[in-house]
C-alpha cells in the first residue's frame, strides 16, 4: 500500500515538475486536465487489491497525494493526515510506549510542546526537553530507554538551526529513530533525508496549502516506517477528508514558484531590517551575523520564508502590529498573504512566562512570515506603521 515510487516516465523530475505532475489522480474516463476527486467513503471490498476506506488513508486521492509528498522530500512513502498536530502525535505515538522516552528540542513549536507535557505523562512516556540545539546537547538527554529524538529546523519563532546531518549520525550510532519537524522549511529549501533523518513531518497547513485555506499534516519516510505509523493510525483515525486532500494537491503545484518568490522576499526583508533604526535585532539563517549561518548554508536550499525581529524598546510593538495595513497580524503562517503575529499571544501563548524565557521568546519579539507581494510595498508599510506611533 505504500509503495509511492514516482510513476513518471521522466527520469529524476525536477522539483516544480514534482510540484505540478507526480501524484496525479489520472482521469481515464473524460481525460480531464486535473485529479478527479473521490469522495466516496464506502468501496467494495470483494475482488479487489485495496479494501478502501477514508480512515485507512488509502481513498484514490489520498493514496496519489502522498506521493507528491514523497517525491519532494526523497523518500520511499509518506501520510497524511487531518492537521499538523494529527501528524506529530500519530508519528509520536507509533514510536513512544508507557515506559519509552523521547529526547525533543527545547525550541519547539508551541502546539508540540503542550502534546507532549500535557499528554505524555498520561501516558507514561518519559520526555526531555534538551538544554540547546547542538547535537551534544541532544546526546547528553539520551537516556538507555529513549527511542525517538525530535527536531525542529529552522525552529519556532526563533529561527535556530539544528545539524541536521548530525543528529542522524547520532541516532543511527545509538540506534534511535530521528524525526524533524520540517514545515518552516518546506521541501523546496530543505529534504533532510538527504541527511539521513528517519521521518520527515510537515503541517501541510502552511506552505503545502499556501493559501490559508487548509488544515492538514504529512510525515514522510520508509515503508517499513509508514507502516508503523499506518497500524497506529487507523486507530487514532485523523484521516484527511478527500475533499481537502484535493484541494491541497491542487495547491502543492505552486509550491515551488510560491515558496521561492517567499524565500526572495524573506531574504531582502531581513536584510532591510537590519539596517533600520527601528529595529533591535532580526532573527534570520540567511543573515551572516545568525550564529548558524554556515550551517544552514549546508543543509538549506533557501533561507526560508520565515523570520523573526524585535523593535526597538521605545516602539510598541501591538501598536505596530495595528498600524499596518497590507501585512495582516493573523494567527498562522505561510500563506501567500504576509503576515505577523506575537508568539507570546499566540503559538506559544500557552507556555509559563517562564518557558518562554528559557527559549529566549520576548513579549515584544515579532514573527514575520513573507509573502509574494511586492518587496517595496511590505517595506513601505512597515514604515507607515512605525511614522503613526512614532
Ligand atoms: C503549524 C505548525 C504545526 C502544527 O500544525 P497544524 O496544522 O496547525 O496542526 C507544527 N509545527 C510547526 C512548525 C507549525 O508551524
Amino acid at each position: 500500500m505504500f509503495k509511492c515510487i514516482c510513476e513518471m516516465k521522466l527520469k529524476n523530475p525536477g522539483l516544480n515538475t514534482i510540484c505540478t505532475h507526480v501524484g496525479e489522480v489520472p482521469d481515464e474516463q473524460f481525460k480531464g486536465a486535473i485529479s478527479p476527486i473521490y469522495l466516496s467513503s464506502s468501496y467494495q471490498f470483494m475482488d479487489v487489491d485495496v479494501k478502501r476506506y477514508p480512515r485507512y488513508f488509502n481513498t484514490p486521492n489520498q493514496e496519489y497525494l502522498v506521493k507528491k509528498i514523497a517525491a519532494l522530500e526523497s523518500t520511499e512513502a509518506a501520510m497524511i493526515f487531518a492537521s499538523g498536530m494529527a501528524a506529530i502525535s500519530h508519528m509520536f505515538l507509533a514510536f513512544l510506549k508507557a515506559g519509552d522516552h523521547i529526547v525533543v528540542q527545547n525550541t519547539l513549536y508551541g502546539g508540540t510542546s503542550n502534546f507532549i507535557r500535557e499528554e505524555f505523562p498520561k501516558l507514561n512516556i518519559e520526555f526531555t526537553f534538551t538544554n540547546g540545539y547542538t547535537v551534544e546537547d541532544f546526546e547528553a538527554a539520551i537516556q538507555p530507554n529513549t527511542k525517538l529524538i525530535h527536531i525542529e529546523t529552522p525552529s519556532n519563532p526563533l529561527l535556530t538551526i539544528t545539524d541536521i546531518e548530525a543528529i542522524a549520525k547520532l541516532g543511527k550510532q545509538k540506534n534511535i529513530v530521528t524525526s524533524i519537524d520540517n514545515t518552516f522549511a518546506s521541501p523546496v529549501n530543505q529534504n533532510p533525508a538527504e541527511f539521513g533523518i528517519d521521518l520527515i513531518m510537515h503541517s501541510a497547513t502552511k506552505y503545502f496549502g499556501g493559501h490559508s485555506d487548509i488544515c492538514a499534516g504529512a510525515v514522510a519516510g520508509s515503508v517499513a516506517h509508514m507502516e508503523l505509523i499506518w497500524n497506529v493510525s487507523k486507530n487514532y483515525g485523523g484521516s484527511l477528508s478527500d475533499f481537502t486532500v484535493w484541494m491541497l494537491e491542487r495547491s502543492m503545484k505552486t509550491m515551488g514558484l510560491r515558496v521561492k518568490a517567499q524565500t526572495k522576499n524573506a531574504n531582502k526583508m531581513a536584510k532591510w531590517l537590519t539596517k533600520q533604526p527601528f529595529v533591535k535585532h532580526v532573527y534570520y539563517p540567511g543573515l551572516k551575523t545568525h550564529p548558524e549561518h554556515k550551517l544552514a548554508k549546508k543543509q538549506m536550499k533557501g533561507f526560508g520564508a520565515m523570520l523573526s525581529f524585535e523593535l526597538e524598546d521605545a516602539f510598541d510593538s501591538d501598536q505596530f502590529m495595528k498600524q499596518l495595513q497590507l501585512i495582516k497580524a493573523s494567527i498562522s503562517l505561510a500563506g501567500v498573504e504576509s503576515t505577523v503575529l506575537s508568539p507570546t499571544q499566540t503559538s506559544h501563548a500557552l507556555l509559563t512566562p517562564e518557558q518562554r524565557a528559557e527559549v529566549g521568546i520576548s513579549d515584544g519579539l515579532i514573527r514575520f512570515s513573507l509573502g509574494i507581494e511586492e518587496i517595496k510595498d511590505l517595506k513601505a508599510d512597515i514604515k507607515q506603521a512605525i511614522s503613526a506611533i512614532k
